[in-house]
């Protein structure tokens, strides 16, 4: 699929989310927040739901967790926001920042399977338990903790493409613990070694 059909999938599915009314969360939403980047990003994260700032600007992860993530693809991965897909699990602010319920992530995640299939990224990564419990939860994995899982890498094939998923520490969560800070910075690290791999891979097959 090119670039522009891309484009206009994921705008008229922004449309479509902006407006939705499914689950309870609508009523207590300033906006929605559909997710943003390149509609043929290589790399997708996926976080949990708004929090109060992603609420006030219908963008995801602008708050101080953001701050972080932002900080992690540039330094890191060598990007900048603007080339990846970012988005969550729930596209509405749960009040109070609560935990999304389980109903209300099974209401609300065809948006995300939608925007998967269209992006279709080579790297998914999962930011914290519910984001990687419900990606995972396609493959047959059950997540216990994000510990149990975080650094390990997943394969997913999605109409026959293969996508890698990646699983780590929430942004949000790192930004007191500097344990979890140093995992995220390690799991950030081997995305960037996947990412080199797979354009060495590209490099090579079109060398043959
Ligand atoms: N935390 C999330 O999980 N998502 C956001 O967009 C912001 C904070
Ligand atoms: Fe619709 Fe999802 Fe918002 Fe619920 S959280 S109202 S399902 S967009």
């Amino acid at each position: 699929m090119n670039i522009k059909r891309k484009e206009a999938l994921l705008e008229k599915l922004n449309n479509e989310i902006t407006k939705c009314r499914k689950c309870d969360l609508w009523k207590k939403r300033q906006n929605a927040v559909p997710g943003e980047g390149r509609p043929d990003a290589e790399i997708m994260f996926i976080g949990e739901a708004p929090g109060r700032q992603e609420d006030i600007q219908g963008r995801p992860f602008v708050g101080a967790a953001g701050k972080l993530l932002d900080a992690l693809i540039s330094s890191i991965l060598g990007l900048r926001r603007e080339d990846v897909f970012i988005t969550n699990v729930v596209k509405c602010r749960p009040p109070n920042n609560r935990d999304p319920l389980p109903e209300e992530i099974s209401i609300c995640s065809p948006y995300l399977d939608q925007q998967i299939s269209i992006i279709k990224p080579k790297i998914i990564v999962c930011l914290g338990r519910h984001s990687s419990k419900y990606i995972l939860s396609k493959i047959g994995i059950k997540v216990k903790s994000i510990l149990s899982v975080r650094g390990k890498t997943y394969n997913m094939r999605l109409d026959n493409h293969d996508i890698i998923i990646l699983s780590t520490i929430h942004p949000a969560a790192a930004l007191y613990r500097p344990p979890w800070k140093k995992m995220l910075d390690e799991d950030f690290r081997k995305i960037h070694d996947l990412l080199n791999l797979k354009k060495r891979k590209i490099t090579i097959d079109s060398f043959f």
